[in-house]
């Protein structure tokens, strides 16, 4: 690391420290040449995702997709924002954790999951506009096992 004050490369380690949330490691540096002393971060490299299109096409994952989905879905239903960011951000960790490539098929399919646990309505108006089912048949086999539990 490069020392702020005089660019110097030589530095030790004074301290390191999980910062609170645990998702970074803190280390305060001392530089050899002038003493100064500053601080890195380590985070972990967030790996990306693939989204695999039905028409084959690959685009970057983003969250805020289905979030947009799920308001739209959920429009005039008693599902706040809250939900709907939490929806999002499981769906997230969920495909992440299946990754680096995913299809949005499997997408649709998480999402609806969720909505579905929380209100069958926004569900079905999700499932309805969702191309994920290749016929009508498959979306309504689908609606009825989630709606079985
Ligand atoms: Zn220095």
């Amino acid at each position: 690391m490069r020392c702020p004050a005089c660019s110097s490369l030589d530095d030790k380690v004074v301290d390191s420290r999980t910062t609170d949330d645990g998702t970074a490691v803190r280390r305060r540096r001392e530089c050899l040449e002038c003493s100064s002393r500053y601080t890195t971060f380590e985070r972990l490299e967030e790996a990306p995702l693939v989204v695999i299109k039905s028409s084959g096409d690959e685009v970057a994952f983003d969250r805020a997709k289905i979030v947009a989905g799920v308001a739209l879905a959920a429009k005039g239903r008693p599902v706040d924002e809250h939900v709907i960011e939490a929806i999002a951000a499981d769906v997230e960790e969920t495909v992440r954790l299946e990754g680096p490539q995913v299809t949005s098929e499997r997408i649709g399919r998480a999402v609806l999951e969720a909505l579905a646990r929380v209100d069958g309505v926004s569900a079905l108006r999700f499932a309805s506009v969702y191309k994920g089912f290749d016929d009508l048949a498959d979306f309504e086999r689908e609606i009825g096992l989630l709606t079985k539990n």
